[in-house]
């Protein structure tokens, strides 16, 4: 008998089995994030540093003259997560939980669906390859 659970996430268009949760972050702020994502199981991700610009203007102080120039980009940290549809939005809840100051430059979260997932060690595909030992799904089916 298949049990039916109430699954909260939007319909995400378009639809896909895996999504990449792609977070810019402030950079102090991701540690943080990474470790309560661990804690809900979440192992693989992976950070780059970027530089940014967006409504925060690209600075916390005003210079004079309203040309763009490149010294206006913010050091950002970029998370990429990739996750099964229906760990999507508590990665999504967890990073806000965990980046959010509520001030300017907290940054911003896209939302990518992702066609495929391979295991480069084993050839594996799909949902064998995404999941992960330990890892979120078999925190909840436990
Ligand atoms: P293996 O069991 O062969 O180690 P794995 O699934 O644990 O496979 P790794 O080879 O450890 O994968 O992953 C290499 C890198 O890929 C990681 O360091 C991380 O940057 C990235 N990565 C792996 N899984 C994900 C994921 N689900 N989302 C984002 N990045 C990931
Ligand atoms: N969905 C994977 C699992 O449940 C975890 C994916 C990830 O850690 N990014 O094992």
């Amino acid at each position: 008998v298949p049990v039916l659970r109430a699954q909260s996430f939007p319909e995400y268009i378009p639809d896909a089995k895996f999504y990449r949760v792609e977070a810019i972050l402030r950079p102090w702020r991701v540690s943080q994030v990474s470790s309560a994502l661990l804690k809900i199981g979440i192992r693989g991700v992976t950070v780059s540093d970027v530089r940014g610009f967006g409504a925060q203007g690209g600075s916390t102080e005003r210079q004079g003259g309203s040309e763009f120039s490149e010294d206006k980009f913010v050091a950002k940290v970029k998370m990429e997560i990739v996750v099964s549809k229906d760990q999507v939005e508590a990665v999504i809840e967890k990073i806000i939980e965990e980046a959010r100051t509520g001030e300017l430059g907290d940054g911003k979260i896209f939302l990518v669906p992702v066609s495929d997932v391979i295991r480069v060690r084993t050839g594996e595909r799909g949902d064998q390859a995404e999941r992960m030992t330990g890892g979120r799904s078999d925190m909840t089916s436990a």
